[in-house]
């Protein structure tokens, strides 16, 4: 399957149209971004590892029965995904405060929650991401009952499965963005990515972050901690 026309470029991925109407190829960049674009940058073989780190962890899924984008991965950073219509919520689940979560609480960063949580942004750049919820995405009709009752279902099965397979590589999934889409049968299936840009991820011993809050904070060691996870996960 080859590229044809860009679709889109976004901040992390851009986007290609195919043969195949139903197909698009993603073509993951190292470039960088935080604070919704405010503080840019590059880290240097982010795609790579964000296109095979992802892959590897929707394949898992889906074997655990969760549907997802995922076709096959063309290249280091080129992979062929189900073309979808995105539902423009960030569905957020945490297991551990940290981050947004944390400074609009006014608590403390590391606190291990009994239950995840789940909350929605509206997908919005202009806006922010303002945080919503389900009510308020109804209102504005960016999904029906139905179909972030089956968000809301799969958002916590892949936290679950996730959870699990991160803490047996000693790291802690504090928490994570996800994205969801309908096919065009309006089947509803996990897209985007699952990385260390999308996740935060701690080291279960030393909590020594290995994401990108590395990048956002200036704290450097930013290539060394995504290389790292890449190592646990896939033994290289
Ligand atoms: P952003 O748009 O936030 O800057 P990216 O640079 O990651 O993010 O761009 C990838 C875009 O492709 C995102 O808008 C994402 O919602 C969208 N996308 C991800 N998976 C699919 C898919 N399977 N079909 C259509 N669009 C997708
Ligand atoms: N996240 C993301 N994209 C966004 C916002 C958040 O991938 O646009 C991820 C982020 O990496 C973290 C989780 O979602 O793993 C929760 O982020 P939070 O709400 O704490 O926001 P942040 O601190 O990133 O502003």
């Amino acid at each position: 399957m080859e590229k044809k026309e860009q679709l889109y470029e976004g901040k992390a991925k851009k986007v290609f149209v195919t043969e195949d109407p139903e197909k698009l190829i993603v073509s993951y960049k190292d470039d960088a971004t935080a604070f919704n674009g405010l503080k840019k940058g590059t880290i240097s073989g982010k795609g790579a590892i964000n296109n095979r780190m992802s892959n590897f962890l929707m394949g898992m899924l889906e074997k655990h029965g969760v549907p997802t984008h995922f076709v096959e991965e063309l290249n280091d950073r080129e992979t062929v995904v189900k073309k979808v219509s995105i539902v423009p919520l960030e569905v957020i689940i945490r297991n551990i405060s940290a981050g947004s979560f944390a400074k609009r609480y006014g608590v403390e960063e590391g606190i291990a929650f009994e239950e995840p949580t789940i909350e929605f942004s509206y997908k919005n750049d202009d806006l922010g991401d303002p945080l919503m919820n389900s009510y308020h995405a109804l209102a504005l009709k960016l999904a029906t009952k139905e179909e972030i009752e089956t968000i809301k279902a799969m958002a916590f099965r892949v936290n679950e499965v996730l959870k699990a397979y991160f803490l047996n590589l000693g790291i802690e999934l504090v928490d994570f963005k996800l994205e969801f889409g309908r096919l065009s049968d309006g089947t509803i299936v996990l897209a985007d990515e699952i990385s260390p840009d999308t996740c935060r991820l701690w080291d279960a011993k030393t909590h020594e972050k290995l994401d990108k809050d590395r990048f956002r904070r200036d704290m450097g060691g930013v290539e060394e901690a995504y290389q790292e996870v890449m190592r646990r996960l896939m033994g290289e």
